[in-house]
């Protein structure tokens, strides 16, 4: 690799920015006049991501296909660029294969994590904005919950999650000059308002937002309604479902954050709306915004799930200043716009 190419612009290393958020936030470090850099194995991702963030933004992104656990090929782009700061989004996600197959969740998340740290620390880049998912929550919270709710992570998945926060939380102990910001997301749905870029589930969605779209364009006959005997309005869960690009501007606000302030500790931050959607008025709300009628049945409730789940948000409009400003219309508008113009995902 050519070492003299140093960018002018601010560097933000993106592991997992060929993925669903991770390309949004890509987009949105681009308009916010960062340069991105990414790095995706393509495990769980498709490579014409990148034209269609070309499209949108006008710039085809830098792009290596890494995996994570590569160090000699991951500093080889630590030594091309100055890169200031990292968002780390890479790891598997699926919660439901992580308890089938958990040593493929921890092998991964953990491992890529300590190679990238380790990376960082050889060329002393020492700001990372880490996803991490309110799934750590687990039942035994009160809602709104707040950062400071205990923590009881329900599967390998949500693990990985509590046990890189704690990766990250003994670094900063070592050497408090690293500024880390720990985003808790909720639940992220929709796409980018251009219908360019979206959520590209591989196989049958885990998810509510891309089943109960891929039934509103032919894909899957009706939508499973996992259960409607929760104590809610309608019997069915609550969650906090925030915008895609809400989230990806949260994370621009949060490294906005960790460039001018430093925290005494790594700073845990819940990324929601503050605002709970049961799954019959999801449905609901996208029969609107697609003008489909959606068939569903109601079936029992899948294990590990509860009841309600919504984000104490005070604390990023504190300390980021930032709230989200897209509501549940938008989401479903967005999706639908991104499944309808690309029923397949992208190519
Ligand atoms: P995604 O699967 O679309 O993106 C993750 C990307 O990481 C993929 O492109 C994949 O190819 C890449 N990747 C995985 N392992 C890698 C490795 N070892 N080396 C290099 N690349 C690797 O997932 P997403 O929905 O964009 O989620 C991004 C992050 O946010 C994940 O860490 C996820 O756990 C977390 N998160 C997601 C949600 C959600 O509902 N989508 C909620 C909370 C937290
Ligand atoms: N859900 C459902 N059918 C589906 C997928 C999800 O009824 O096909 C319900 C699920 O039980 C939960 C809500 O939709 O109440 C959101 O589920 P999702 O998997 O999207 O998010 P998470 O449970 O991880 O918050």
């Amino acid at each position: 690799m050519n070492t003299n190419n140093k960018l002018s612009r601010h560097c933000v290393l993106v592991t997992g920015g060929t993925g669903y958020i991770g390309s949004h936030t890509v987009v949105a470090l681009m308009a916010a006049g960062y340069e991105p850099i990414i790095i995706d194995n393509l495990s769980n991702s498709k490579a014409s991501v990148l034209k269609r963030i070309k499209q949108i933004t006008g710039k085809q992104p830098i792009f290596y296909k890494i995996d994570l656990w590569d160090i000699a090929a991951l500093d080889k782009v630590f030594q091309k660029y100055s890169i200031a700061s990292v968002m780390h989004f890479a790891g598997f996600k699926a919660v439901g294969e992580s308890v089938t197959e958990p040593l493929k969740y921890y092998e991964n998340n953990i491992q890529s994590t300590i190679s990238l740290c380790n990376v960082m620390t050889m060329r002393d880049v020492k700001k990372i904005i880490f996803s991490s998912s309110a799934s750590v929550y687990g039942e035994t919270t009160v809602i709104p919950i707040k950062e400071n709710s205990l923590t009881a992570p329900a599967s390998p998945y949500a693990c990985t999650k509590q046990m890189i926060e704690q990766i990250l939380k003994d670094i900063h102990v070592a050497d408090p000059a690293w500024r880390i910001a720990l985003l808790r997301y909720f639940n992220p749905a929709g796409a980018h308002e251009s219908g360019l870029m979206g959520e590209d589930p591989q196989g049958i969605p885990n998810n509510l937002m891309p089943y109960v779209s891929q039934v509103a364009v032919g894909r899957h006959k009706k939508v499973n309604i996992f259960g409607n005997d929760y104590p809610t309005s309608d019997g069915t869960g609550v969650r906090d479902y925030i915008h895609i690009m809400d989230l990806a501007e949260g994370h621009v606000a949060a490294l906005k954050k960790i460039d001018t302030a430093t925290f005494k500790t790594p700073q845990i931050i819940n990324l929601g709306t503050g605002s709970g959607y049961t799954v019959m008025e999801i449905l609901h709300a996208f029969e609107k915004a697609s003008g489909k009628v959606i068939p569903y049945r109601i079936t029992k409730r899948r294990p590990g799930d509860i009841a309600a789940c919504y984000a104490d948000t005070k604390l990023a409009q504190k300390l980021l200043g930032w709230k989200a400003r897209r509501n549940l219309a938008d989401m479903c508008a967005d999706a639908w716009r991104w499944q309808s113009q690309n029923p397949t995902g992208y190519p």
